[in-house]
């Protein structure tokens, strides 16, 4: 048996699509372009490479640049300030505050700084608070994109075992609260689970987002299940995820690295800040 591809960059290609078209919708009602904040903070390559590409996937999508690029030296003040001056400005839809964030910022205090309605990667208190309790909000782009793809292959959560391996605040126990308003029955995982294979393989939908690469083996994955694979790791091999191409034989569905839930990370980004560009000329009325 070989698993179904869940081809990322189709699945994005269509929400970046539809995305656009809410850009143009919006420029042609209101008379401006809505603008994302991106604010990088140093010069971790990936970081760099990431950021670029939510900008040029931003910019095709007709939204206006407000990059910030800060030296590795900048003080929490500094990023402090950056993020206070975009929120005031009201053609800046979204602030993206990329992370990690260099040692010695305090990554919880500066997320807190950006206001509910601009958070468009999820990641301030209230819009996680917003996620658990499963009132309106915007829910971080990484775990958003992997139910995309879930529904996008037709696949029914409700009713499912879903394992989620990694509980991080960005990745991890978002993509749990999702699955679990979505009617799945679920299971989180994490560096202190006993036998990590005993649980994966009761898994009908398995997240696997330890960031730790070929952590999931086939020997780890129940036959027929989706596995969605979150990790991204460079080698001299190219990119790789946390699950080996073993997987494919024994799965229903598999994602690729690269080129399955990356991109839906940045698509979900454009369609969240469009939605907060809506909502901020509606009065930010439900969130
Ligand atoms: P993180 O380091 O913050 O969290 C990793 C989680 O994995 C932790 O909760 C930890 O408890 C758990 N873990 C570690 N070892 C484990 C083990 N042996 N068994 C089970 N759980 C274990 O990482 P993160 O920010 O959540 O990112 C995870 C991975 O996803 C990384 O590879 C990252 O690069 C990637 N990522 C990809 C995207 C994307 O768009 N594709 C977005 C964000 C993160």
């Amino acid at each position: 048996m070989s698993a179904i591809v869940i081809d990322g960059r189709v699945v994005a290609r269509a929400s970046r699509d539809k995305t656009a078209e809410r850009v143009r919708e919006f420029v042609r009602v209101n008379g401006f372009a809505p603008g994302l904040a991106t604010i990088l903070v140093g010069g971790d390559p990936a970081s760099e490479v990431y950021v670029r590409n939510k900008r040029t996937a931003a910019a095709e999508a007709g939204f206006v640049d407000f990059h910030r690029h800060l030296e590795a030296t900048a003080s929490e003040r500094d990023v402090e300030r950056t993020i206070v001056e975009l929120a005031a400005d009201d053609t800046v839809a979204g602030i993206l505050l990329q992370l990690p964030l260099p040692d010695g910022l305090d990554r919880s205090a500066l997320i807190e700084c950006i206001p509910p309605t601009k958070d468009v990667d999820g990641l301030t208190t209230l819009s996680q608070g917003r996620l658990a309790r499963g009132t309106v909000g915007l829910r971080p782009c990484t775990p958003s994109g992997i139910i995309e793809m879930l529904d996008f292959a037709g696949i029914d959560i409700a009713g499912t075992n879903a394992v989620v391996v990694g509980r991080s605040e960005l990745v991890g126990h978002p993509a749990a609260e999702l699955l679990l308003r979505r009617g799945a029955t679920v299971t989180i995982s994490h560096s202190q689970t006993r036998d990590l294979r005993s649980v994966t393989s009761r898994a009908d939908i398995l997240v696997a987002a330890a960031g730790i690469p070929g952590l999931i083996g086939a020997g780890h994955v129940k036959p027929g299940a989706a596995v969605i694979d979150v990790g991204i790791h460079r080698t001299e091999n190219g990119l790789v995820g946390d699950v080996l191409p073993e997987v494919a034989e024994v799965a229903g569905w598999v994602t690729p690295v690269p080129g399955g839930v990356g991109p839906m990370t940045i698509a979900t980004l454009l369609s969240n800040t469009i939605w907060a560009a809506e909502l901020s000329i509606a009065g930010g009325a439900s969130i």
